[in-house]
């Protein structure tokens, strides 16, 4: 940072950007020329390799290949495969997490299941304001099972454990908040949940590719995940699903299907869940998008997660140092924890415009987005964003400001995906 003057310039943030040891992962992505791309949390960008991928996939092997491919072209284990790839950002072993389904679904499967690990306890501890999936799955399995579903604030999960005592059934908890980025206390959570005999399932949407996620020193029992966020599995590529090797023989879950019995190919009337993770699968994988999140993990090949999370707090503080340094008084409102350690790789702020600012930075070409009622959110992908990026992000925020072309009408007209 420059050193004779608390503020920071352009040329410092590209000083930032020749520092940076993993300034070189950008060119493992294909990105458009002219956008600042601060979505990453939300749709990664195409790693470089799916499309040549995908073209494979189905010219030769689908349109030559055919039904061999299963075998010949090694389909049937691409879900093992990803899965695999996976567990080496998320501090689990190869053979403790597969892909399929979405993270929904899968949230369902663990939820029945770990209930039934747990039948004489009754409570089950999640958040309120946890993303709407995961609320929607909680309710509904709770009121299935007959348990209560007890949703707290964030600060209050920890009591509530200790309240629910040993009729503790689970808890359920998104580990890095989809609004405001918010961090909870994986090992600490785990353990005490865990001490008085409850089990925990971890949703690491956010988390999953932005921060060094240790689940088995953690002790973790489940979790999920998404492909289609900062892993850039593609738009809709499938989720995750981790179960703790300790607790394959018990995990019953409910969405039985074919490719999760022991021999799928037996095709016995009588179910027998596999002994391994795949015992987590349902139905037939979505082929094409699993073999595209396959090559996207491609993109974390050597990758130390936590040198890639050195940057992203860094681009965060950058953020938001620069939001106040710049934009001052225009009615912008930090809505993430200031502290870097307790801030996922995002940074949200509120602002009564909210939507229409966001909708003018991206004629702009500046991709973040809004989460209603007012939330302003940018992701920053620590493999593709830049220092410079931010810089020149808030100086289009301050641009769309002080011109007032937020207030146009066209940028007022809700769309359907925000
Ligand atoms: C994005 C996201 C999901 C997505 O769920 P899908 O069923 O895979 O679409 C779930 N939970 C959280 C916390 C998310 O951010």
């Amino acid at each position: 940072m420059n050193a004779h003057s608390a503020k920071i310039t352009r040329a410092d943030t590209i000083e930032m950007d020749s520092a940076d040891p993993i300034a070189h992962l950008r060119d493992r992505f294909e990105l458009p020329a002219n956008d600042i791309y601060l979505d990453g949390n939300s749709l990664g960008a195409l790693p470089l390799g799916v499309m040549e991928r995908l073209e494979k996939a189905v010219k030769k092997e689908w349109g030559q290949g055919l039904i061999r491919s299963w075998n010949d072209a090694d389909w049937y284990p691409a879900p093992q495969r990803a899965g695999a790839a996976i567990a080496r950002i998320i501090g689990a072993d190869d053979d403790e997490v597969i892909v399929c389904d979405s993270i929904s679904v899968n949230l369902f499967k663990l939820l029945v299941g770990a209930l039934r690990m747990r039948k004489d306890r009754k409570i089950i501890v999640s958040e309120i304001g946890n993303f709407p999936t995961d609320v929607y799955i909680n309710t509904e399995v709770a009121e299935m099972m007959g348990c209560e579903l007890r949703c707290v604030m964030p600060e209050e999960v920890e009591s509530a454990i200790d309240a629910a005592g040993e009729d503790l059934a689970l808890v359920q908890l998104t580990h890095v908040h989809y609004k405001s980025g918010r961090i909870y206390d994986m090992p600490g959570i785990t353990k005490r949940a865990q001490d008085l005999g409850g089990l925990v399932i971890w949703d690491l949407a956010h988390s999953a590719g932005a921060l060094p996620v240790q689940l088995n020193e953690c002790n973790a029992d489940f979790a999920v995940g998404c492909g289609y966020k900062y892993l850039n599995g593609g738009p809709g590529a499938p989720a995750f699903v981790f179960v703790a090797r300790r607790h394959f023989d018990d995990m019953n879950q409910p969405l039985r299907g074919w490719h999760g019995h022991a021999e799928p190919f037996s095709f016995t009337q009588e179910y027998k869940p596999h002994p391994t993770i795949d015992q987590m699968l349902t139905g037939t994988a979505s082929q094409l998008a699993t073999l595209a999140l396959e090559t996207a993990m491609e993109a974390f090949k050597d990758v130390d997660m936590t040198v890639l999370r050195q940057k992203n707090m860094a681009l965060g503080d950058l953020f938001i140092a620069l939001v106040e340094q710049e934009l001052g008084g225009m009615g912008f409102e930090l809505a993430s924890p200031k502290d870097a350690e307790t801030r996922g790789s995002q940074v949200s702020l509120t602002h009564e415009n909210g939507y229409a600012i966001v909708q003018a930075l991206i004629e702009r070409g500046v991709v973040g987005d809004f989460r209603a009622p007012d939330i302003l959110r940018f992701g920053f992908a620590a493999p593709y964003v830049r220092y410079v990026d931010i810089w020149d992000s808030v100086a289009h925020i301050r641009e769309v400001m002080e011109t007032g072309e937020w207030d146009r009408p066209e940028f007022k007209e809700r769309r359907a995906v925000t």
